[in-house]
């Protein structure tokens, strides 16, 4: 079976990377073994962890580092373009190219974000939050969301907030079993007219104050739910996110990939590529578990992954290696330089990733692959926890890497 490009791994960055080259004109396949971090999305994408402007902070950067590779120019006008591109699959991001704001964590606490889903809190990048009184609702019984830390955190930004919790009958037959009160399962039982009952509880309950702040639990499919509930309440309702799993995660992942299909794109859903079928430094086709007897070839191929989380790169007594081609990786063979011992210093391994030159082609044996590019978080030389900048990479990479093929 013929492709023009494969594409390995359908997180973010495989998504991105699809729907890209497919509407770039080329036939394209994803392959995606399972679920990806966007299942464990905070409802923001971050860029890079700064006060200052993206341009001034990204000066500094090693020039192993993904953007180094890109260089500043092309991230901050591919950066410019992100909103715009996931409109296109009906997803409303709000945030600026230029410098962050901030969103508003599970743990209560403001963190740095570029572009944050249009419905959830996002603070304005002066930190001023956007209102005094507020009212944070939780569904009774739902565990994955703590109202007394948020409500703590908001204190600390000089915000008083009230505290309730709503019982909706129809979430009784979850709440029999506290496993299954989990933010996908509200999701699929609050719609239609529960939406309704819902909304007036919330007003009721928030009467008096400015806002209504509440987990992200509607709308697995689309914000419909959400918009729905919103356009039924007397006050704003902003959402915040809650423990995993991530309803809006999954939605964006959802969203992204019918997206893709309705453009044309293929889409393999639970099939892991396992081998790689090369001829002179250049890879002919791929072989995946279901379709063992199957080779799914292309011009170009887009390794997309992920990091040791998706299993996207791995570690053994014997060092860290890429599981499907063998690939070469950035990353000590001498385990003591894997981590540091301070457990909230930067760790060395969060930097360990699959090598590639300036263009993202991978390489074997020191020997350059010509038509194989990786994007996202499979990358070496970036800390997505320490730097803020996961999405920022993935999405950016891929943007980058499509076009390039195209070119
Ligand atoms: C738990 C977690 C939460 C995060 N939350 C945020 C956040 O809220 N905001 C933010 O900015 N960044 C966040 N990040 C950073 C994150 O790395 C990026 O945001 C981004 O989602 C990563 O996308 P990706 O496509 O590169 O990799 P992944 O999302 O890991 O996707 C890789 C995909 O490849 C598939 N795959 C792997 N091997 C194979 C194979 N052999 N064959 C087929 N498919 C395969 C996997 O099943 C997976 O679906 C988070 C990271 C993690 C680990």
């Amino acid at each position: 079976m013929k492709f023009d490009s494969i594409i390995i791994g359908g997180g973010l960055s495989g998504l991105v990377a699809g729907i890209s080259l497919q509407s770039k004109g080329r036939r394209t396949l994803i392959v995606s073994a399972g679920q990806s971090a966007l299942h464990f999305f905070s409802g923001s994408f971050e860029l890079y962890n700064t006060d200052k402007s993206y341009q001034e902070a990204l000066k500094g950067l090693d020039e192993s580092h993904p953007y180094s590779k890109m260089g500043i120019e092309r991230v901050l006008e591919l950066a410019s373009g992100v909103p715009a591109f996931f409109s296109q699959a009906g997803i409303k991001l709000l945030g600026s190219a230029d410098c962050n704001h901030f969103r508003l964590t599970p743990m209560g606490v403001r963190k740095p974000a570029w572009l944050t889903l249009d419905g959830y809190v996002k603070i304005p990048s002066d930190g001023k939050f956007p209102y005094k009184n507020v009212t944070i609702a939780n569904l009774e019984g739902f565990l994955d969301f703590h109202t007394e830390f948020i409500a703590a955190g908001l204190a600390e930004q000089g915000v008083n907030a009230r505290i309730c919790s709503v019982s909706l009958p129809e979430l009784d037959y979850l709440r029999t079993n506290p496993t299954e009160m989990r933010s996908t399962n509200i999701a699929r039982a609050v719609k239609g007219d529960v939406l309704g009952a819902l909304a007036q509880k919330l007003s009721a309950a928030a009467s008096g104050t400015e806002a209504i702040l509440m987990p992200a639990v509607l709308g697995l499919e689309s914000p419909q739910a959400a918009e729905s509930l919103k356009a039924r309440c007397d006050l704003p309702v902003e959402f915040v996110a809650t423990l995993p799993p991530s309803v809006p995660g999954i939605r964006t992942q959802l969203m992204l990939r019918s997206y893709y299909q309705k453009i044309g794109g293929t889409y393999m859903l639970g099939d892991t590529v396992e081998e790689g079928l090369f001829e002179d430094d250049i890879l002919k086709g791929i072989r995946t578990v279901n379709h063992a007897d199957t080779v799914f070839e292309a011009d170009s191929f887009v390794l997309a992954s992920g990091s040791f989380f998706s299993r996207g790169v791995m570690a053994s007594q014997e060092g860290v290696y890429e599981p499907i081609f063998g690939l070469d990786v950035d990353a000590p063979s001498d385990r003591g330089q894997w981590y540091q011992e301070k457990m909230f210093e930067a760790q060395p391994y969060m930097k360990f990733g699959v090598h590639t030159d300036k263009d993202f082609k991978v390489s074997v044996s020191g020997r350059t692959i010509g038509n194989v590019y990786a994007a996202g978080s499979v990358l070496s030389g970036f800390n997505a926890v320490k730097e803020g900048c996961g999405a920022g990479v993935s999405i950016l990479t891929a943007l980058d890497v499509a076009e390039k093929i195209t070119r």
